[in-house]
């Protein structure tokens, strides 16, 4: 499950108490939704070139990261950045020395910083594997970061997963720059663009350029069995699109 510990769209944030917490942690330990991750804040963009914004940045995740050690989280995903036109090497290394003071001061934490792989719109970065390596190698603590891989993201950014060749070379590109250990979790979008886009509009499961083929590769790779996989499509407020899309993704697992 992926859940959202604050306010997404504010800097400020109201404190988790101490009651939410210990009932968080009592729910958590009695039911079977494991593990969970949350999404940090939209507004967080830990590679720009404005020293405001980028403070803001960094005093926000430090909280995401504090609210998600205490509700005993695996992680927080998180987009890299944008350099808003400063440059790729730029925004790199900006976002390596926003993780570094995150990391300082959530020293010991378990939970961990999910860079998320992105379609690349504007100037965001994280689009191609090797700069969510190159931000990862320039931390001064690596180990706590890992990423999420998201579906829609990869495709519009150029990466086939529609053919069997094609799903090969990307799942090869990742472990080449990455490594499959540091996947870890998927969010399962299908994309209203198509490859190379670099557009970032969530579809349906099968009703998008991914299409159900995009998909069935996926839920049937033994590597990625025990990944948590997580919908991020379009819902209403009874949900029922995410039943009808669960629906869709067993239906192609073969057995
Ligand atoms: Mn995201
Ligand atoms: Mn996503
Ligand atoms: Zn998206």
């Amino acid at each position: 499950m992926q859940i959202f510990t604050r306010n997404n769209n504010r800097w400020a944030s109201k404190p988790i108490s101490a009651d939410e917490v210990e009932r968080w942690r009592a729910e958590a330990a009695s039911g079977d939704i494991y593990p969970v991750v949350s999404h940090a804040a939209y507004l967080i963009n830990m590679a720009s070139p404005k020293p405001d914004v980028w403070q803001k940045s960094v005093d926000a995740f430090i909280d995401e990261l504090e609210r998600a050690e205490m509700l005993g989280l695996l992680g927080v995903v998180v987009h890299p950045g944008s350099h808003m036109g400063e440059g790729e090497a730029y925004g790199i290394e900006r976002i390596a020395a926003a993780l570094d003071l995150c990391h300082q001061r959530t020293e010991g934490f378990k939970t961990l910083t999910l860079l998320e792989t992105t379609a690349g719109t504007g100037n965001h970065l994280g689009y191609r594997f090797e700069q969510l390596a190159a931000i990862r190698e320039l931390c001064a603590q690596p180990e706590r970061v890992a990423v999420c891989f998201d579906t829609c993201h990869v495709l519009a950014a150029g990466y086939e997963l529609r053919t069997d060749e094609g799903y090969a070379a990307t799942m090869s590109a990742f472990e080449q720059s990455l490594g499959l250990d540091l996947l870890k979790c998927f969010h399962l979008n299908d994309s209203k663009f198509d490859l190379g886009s670099r557009k970032d509009r969530h579809a349906h499961i099968g009703e998008g350029f991914l299409g159900l083929e995009g998909f069935r590769r996926l839920v049937n790779d033994p590597r990625f069995e025990q990944m948590p996989m997580l919908l991020e499509t379009p819902k209403s407020k009874d949900m029922h699109e995410d039943v009808e899309n669960l629906s869709r993704l067993h239906s192609l697992i073969e057995d």
